[in-house]
């Protein structure tokens, strides 16, 4: 019997991580170290958040049942916070990496601020190659265009790359609708697929789940066995099971990292190769890309490739990086440009910038919201930091209460790879919010009268003098009831026997 391979992920592998788990003198991968070894009864996975047409998402609600499941909050913080230290030593082996980050951050920005002009080179590029370009206002748009592709050459069965565009148009509901067998062929995406669950991370889409949840996903939907639980055991299994269903798919499908305008190509990473399979083996390919993945020119791509990864995985250089060019041979090749709320958020003077996100989730991975709370929390295509900016622009009632889940601590702001201000713009999205009465009554309520306390430093002091007295002789069960949320997962500190400002009046007699 051959020797399975020694990991899924060998860029999550590094033998000097103080944070490793080491098993018989072997650092196990990424998906082994961070699962614990299977019991008699795996603890359930929590589920993401309750999504109710258009009221707002109680990701509060899901994070505290995420919190409650304490084996998969253990795995999911470790799991991110190691691809975030990977990330960091990544980035001191780069002398230059904040000229990078500032250089990638101007690409951008000026892009978009062409981004007319690029995507109309873009075009005329790619039809000189044969390529066939569709423009897509609306997922709706989206998702018919490519449907009517499909029609015209009878196909019922595509498979398809990891891509968060697909996600937002609610792309494979649709294709279920009209009959079109839908088949992702990236590992994580297909884990959620079969699960019926959306990714909960935009690079490592299954992040959340315990190698005991997949063991379970598979054995109710590809007949594996429900005990083992070992890794390379279920990713055999399923390429075993996938790997038909792709060489028969009438059609394929793929997302976009960069599309560059000077050339009309557009180019495609992943860590499996599945992407080139979507891509070369139909003959019809069919790109969805959003607007702002434009760079003007070739030598630009270097900029993001050199970022991209080591801001996701702490790698170098994902597996794969596909130039995709034109149709092959007797093949068909269309590009469908979808904006989906883009032109509207780039006039957005406080939020166009989000519009530069490479989708890299270094963000994610190192928000200690998002690491606690998992990414299914937020009920939307886009979660933690990147999602709080970008989620109230597509509905702002729904994702009305996003903006809050942060600590606004701008750990996310130091590591995005393109300089995007996220934690003020989190902050610019909560008075929006506010602004727009788009938060509830009481939080409302209880801003406005901490607002006014706050303006007036006689009531403060008094105040403060009031609430150490209670605090230091009211019973406990007075301050930690069920209207105590910030005290029902901590103690409120013993208060001080003197404050600064009476300290200061006692001492210097309040003169400087
Ligand atoms: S906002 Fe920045 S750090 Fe977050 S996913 Fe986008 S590029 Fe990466």
């Amino acid at each position: 019997m051959s020797t399975p391979p020694a990991m899924l992920h060998p860029e999550l592998l590094a033998d000097d991580n103080p944070h490793g788990i080491f098993r018989d003198g072997r650092r196990l991968d990424h998906a082994e170290g961070a699962s614990k070894p299977l019991r008699s009864r795996p603890e359930p996975q929590p589920r993401g958040a309750k999504v109710h047409g258009n009221r707002p998402i109680d990701q509060e609600e899901a994070a505290a049942r995420f919190i409650a499941a304490p084996e998969h909050e253990k795995m999911h913080d470790e799991r991110l916070w190691d691809l975030r230290q990977k990330r960091d030593r990544e980035m001191h082996g780069i002398a230059e990496w904040e000229e990078l980050r500032s250089l990638a951050s101007a690409i951008k920005e000026h892009t978009l601020t062409h981004l007319d002009q690029y995507l109309e080179q873009f075009e005329d590029n790619a039809r000189s190659h044969g390529v066939r370009v569709h423009w897509a206002r609306d997922a709706a748009e989206h998702n018919q265009i490519v449907h009517g592709i499909l029609s015209d050459h009878s196909a019922k069965s595509l498979i398809k790359s990891k891509s968060m565009l697909t996600e937002e148009c609610g792309f494979r509901h649709y294709m279920a609708s009209v009959g079109i067998e839908v088949i992702e062929t990236d590992l994580g995406e297909r884990i959620q697929q079969l699960d019926n669950e959306d990714p909960s991370h935009v690079v490592v889409p299954a992040v959340h789940k315990l190698r005991t949840d997949v063991a379970e996903v598979f054995a109710k939907t590809i007949g594996t066995d429900p005990a083992n639980s070992d890794v390379h055991y279920l990713a055999e299994a399923q390429r075993e099971a996938t790997r038909p269903l792709i060489l028969a798919a009438d059609a394929g499908m793929t997302g976009c990292n960069f599309a560059v305008a000077e050339t009309g190509t557009f180019v495609v990473c992943t860590n499996e190769g599945n992407a080139d399979l979507s891509a070369n083996v139909p003959k019809l390919h069919i790109a969805s890309i959003g607007i702002e993945k434009i760079i003007p020119r070739l030598e630009h791509l270097a900029v993001f490739i050199r970022l991209l990864s080591r801001s996701a995985l702490g790698s170098p250089v994902t597996q794969y990086t596909s130039h995709f060019r034109g149709p092959r041979e007797g093949g068909e090749m269309h590009v469908v440009l979808v904006d989906n709320g883009r032109s509207e958020r780039l006039g957005l003077e406080e939020f166009w910038t989000s519009l530069k996100c490479i989708r890299c989730g270094a963000c994610m991975n190192t928000c200690p919201v998002y690491r606690r709370s998992g990414g299914l929390s937020y009920g939307a295509t886009y979660s933690g930091p990147i999602g709080l900016i970008i989620d109230p622009t597509f509905n702002q009632r729904k994702y009305s209460n996003l903006p809050f889940a942060s600590t606004l601590n701008g750990s996310c702001t130091n590591v995005c790879p393109v300089k995007i201000n996220i934690h003020e713009q989190i902050y610019a999205w909560r008075r929006v919010l506010v602004e727009r009465h788009e938060t509830p009554l009481a939080k409302r309520a209880a801003m406005k009268a901490a607002g006014e306390l706050l303006s007036r430093p006689a009531a403060y002091r008094v105040a403060i003098a009031a609430a150490d007295v209670a605090l230091a002789h009211l019973p406990r069960f007075v301050i930690y009831n069920g209207l105590n949320a910030w005290g029902r997962h901590r103690e409120v500190p013993h208060p001080p026997k003197q404050t600064f400002h009476s300290w200061y009046q006692a001492n210097r007699g309040g003169k400087p």
